[in-house]
């Protein structure tokens, strides 16, 4: 889809509030989108707080910014992801209603069940959740490897209680003769259990274990569809996908069943179009393909009696409710009326009696219920104030001894001081050429260090008067669109973006950032953010818009601590839509660990309280994983300060503060505590 470029909205917007005069929290909400991507989970109060609504009722709701302080006041720092299992709750009944209404509306009798693939995010508290809830609404969970498998049992069993439980468990990717083994023991255990075959040998294990047995189980195919996927994973469809089976093969295993008596057992069919699927349309048609399967397989003898349309149910992270990679086209309630029609259309048409529809959605269930709070150290910015004294204070000291000033920096001056409205383009182009023609002279050596920094600030200060006249007059010429983005702030966060936000890295998925304080104060910067990783990826320059692709985020002014005190105000920014798939893709780069993550819920009162807290990695847990003893590091430590005591290279007093840093360290939070 094309995106329209960069344009005048951030400008013209802030300048149309400056009109209107004074900036509230609603004005924040609407620039940064709140209620288009939060869907009813996120608000901001009058005090300028963004508040999460875990039910979506507005009175019910939690002020983020009390609880990062409530956080503190116990020693907890940010970065910290929270957690809200209410969400979870909700959003989980939320596609149960919207299953429930569709049938209800359509008169579909076969029942729905939603299973929760664990690899979305395997976090012991989250499956448990879904796992208990899932008793509740009839729904299950999806196993796609050997640990993920051993998982899900124990998860399951938890949940049911003991003895025979109904939950459905699903077991999808690539399984061996063990993994097969065991989900036929576990079958005799009791266990929903459906085994999807992937590839043909899959299917000879079922049966073979099954015999040695004497279970009759529950078999699934996924098949390769011909429809295509869409967007980024369009490859889990069609017929080079990696998973699935050719028809030419689905009719084999019918074939293989038959033989063995037991194509009563073929009880599932299965496809998964791919994550994300931004266009209903590509959904559409995947499961009228599947649909029709199902019916040649009915009719041919198989017991089948489920079908799984497998995952992929998006999220509107930008809020646009676009056929675009970070939203959707459709509403939960949308896709549901979809599924449950077309499938009904297929199956009334061919007289098979509707199936049971299952599925696999886990994207859908689990983004909303966690934010990360990060807190920001310090920004790095252009001078949009030349201090022109300074200029002629350096120029003078650099011509002293009778030198000249360098013509491109005359140049750049006189661009300058004669800027008006009416000549932006032009003092553009010259200020661009006096620059390049500065770092020319300088890389020949024709120009000293000062200057070229009197130059570069020059040109800075003209780009931002530039801006400022173009704001005033309401647009900016073509050319200069690049401008605000080249000259905008970099804010420095608390946290890793390969560990908090890997897509983000990884894919350019968007994820809804905005300040979660002083919104009822109008932000005056704009800017980038880049983590604390030493690694240039490690920054956030694209940000969710409705309407175009943005390269900066509205920001607060960062102030710094007043008097001889070294750092910044606390000024904390949230990053939303963070529970699917993110835990578990970030990685250990330079060696920034897992965040706390803290588990946040409403009281009977309406007070929030803290339910749990899981503290994130230590150093010495980061060490520990990439094979570092930490006793040995402490040693080498010990011995080094010891010798350099002797030496006299460090007072006792100061080796013994070093020794501690370095145990304290160790010890400690991953990410800079202030
Ligand atoms: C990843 C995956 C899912 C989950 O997809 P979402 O987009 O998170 O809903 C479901 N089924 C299978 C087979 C998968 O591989």
């Amino acid at each position: 889809m094309e995106r329209l470029g960069r344009t005048m909205a951030t400008i013209s917007h802030s300048r149309s509030a400056f009109i209107h005069g004074q900036w509230t929290s609603a004005d924040s909400a609407s620039l940064y989108g709140v209620s288009d991507w939060g869907k009813g989970y996120v608000g901001v109060n009058p005090d300028g707080h963004v508040t999460v609504m875990p039910t979506k009722d507005p009175a019910k709701n939690i002020d983020l910014f009390e609880v990062v302080q409530g956080l503190k006041e116990r020693g907890i720092h940010t970065p910290v992801l929270l957690r809200f299992n209410d969400i979870l709750n909700h959003r989980l009944r939320e596609i149960r209603k919207a299953f429930d209404d569709a049938m209800t509306d359509q008169q579909y009798t076969g029942g729905y069940s939603c299973v929760y693939p664990i690899k979305v995010n395997q976090q012991r508290h989250v499956c448990e959740q879904i796992a208990s809830l899932a008793v509740e609404l009839n729904f299950g969970l999806e196993a796609g490897s050997k640990p993920e498998l051993l998982a899900v049992l124990g998860l399951s069993a938890v949940a049911g209680g003991p003895g025979v439980n109904g939950m459905p468990i699903i077991c999808n990717g690539f399984k061996d003769d063990e993994f097969i083994e065991t989900v036929i023991l576990a079958t005799k255990l009791g266990r929903n259990i459906i085994p999807v075959v992937e590839k043909f040998s899959e299917l000879e294990l079922i049966v073979k274990h099954a015999k040695a047995y004497g279970v009759r189980p529950k078999i699934g195919l996924r098949v390769k569809l011909s429809s295509r996927g869409a967007g980024r994973w369009e490859g889990s469809a069609g017929v080079r996908s990696k998973f699935g089976l050719f028809v030419s093969e689905v009719l084999k295993a019918v074939e293989y069943l038959k033989k063995h008596e037991m194509l009563d057992c073929l009880n599932l069919l299965h496809c998964h179009v791919g994550s994300q699927l931004y266009d209903i349309r590509v959904l559409k048609n995947a499961i009228n393909e599947l649909a029709h399967i199902y019916i040649e397989l009915h009719r041919m003898g198989a017991g089948l009696t489920m079908l799984d349309i497998g995952g992929g149910m998006g999220v509107d992270y930008d809020g646009s409710q676009s056929a675009w990679s970070s939203s959707i086209n459709y509403s939960v309630a949308e896709y549901a009326s979809d599924v449950v029609y077309r499938i009904k259309s297929v199956v009334e048409q061919a007289g098979v009696p509707h199936p049971m529809i299952l599925s696999e959605s886990g994207r859908a269930m689990v983004a909303y219920s966690s934010v990360l709070i990060m807190d920001v150290l310090g920004t790095s910015r252009f001078d949009n104030n030349p201090d022109l004294e300074g200029v002629d204070a350096t120029i003078k000291a650099e011509t002293a001894g009778g030198g000249e000033v360098p013509q491109p920096v005359l140049d750049l001056v006189d661009a300058y001081k004669n800027l008006t409205d009416r000549n932006l383009l032009e003092a553009y182009h010259d200020a661009t050429q006096a620059r390049d023609e500065a770092m020319s002279l300088f890389s020949l050596g024709y120009m000293s260090l000062p200057m070229r920094g009197v130059a570069e600030r020059l040109f800075w200060a003209i780009g931002h008067k530039l801006l400022e006249k173009a704001a005033k007059k309401g647009d900016l010429p073509d050319e200069l669109e690049q401008l605000p983005d080249l000259l905008s702030d970099i804010y420095f966060c608390n946290f890793s973006l390969f560990q908090s936000m890997p897509d983000s890295w990884a894919i350019d998925q968007l994820f809804p950032i905005l300040p979660i304080h002083r919104l009822n104060e109008q932000p005056t910067r704009m800017g980038i953010l880049g983590d604390i990783t030493c690694d240039s990826d490690g920054k956030v320059d694209h940000f969710v818009d409705k309407r175009v692709d943005k390269k900066t985020l509205e920001l607060h002014e960062v102030r710094e601590l007043p008097g001889e005190a070294i750092g910044v105000e606390p000024y904390y920014l949230g990053v939303f839509l963070l529970g699917a798939y993110q835990e578990i893709l970030g990685d250990l780069h330079n060696l920034l660990g897992d965040t706390h993550a803290v588990h946040i819920s409403l009281d009977d009162r309406g007070e929030w309280e803290i339910e749990e807290v899981i503290e994130g990695d230590t150093v010495e847990e980061v060490l520990r994983y990439v094979q570092y003893d930490v006793e040995d590091l402490k040693r080498a430590m010990r011995l080094d300060i010891e010798a350099a005591c002797r030496q006299q290279r460090l007072t006792l007093a100061e080796g013994k503060s070093l020794l501690k840093y370095y145990d304290d360290g160790l010890e400690g939070y991953t990410y800079l505590e202030g």
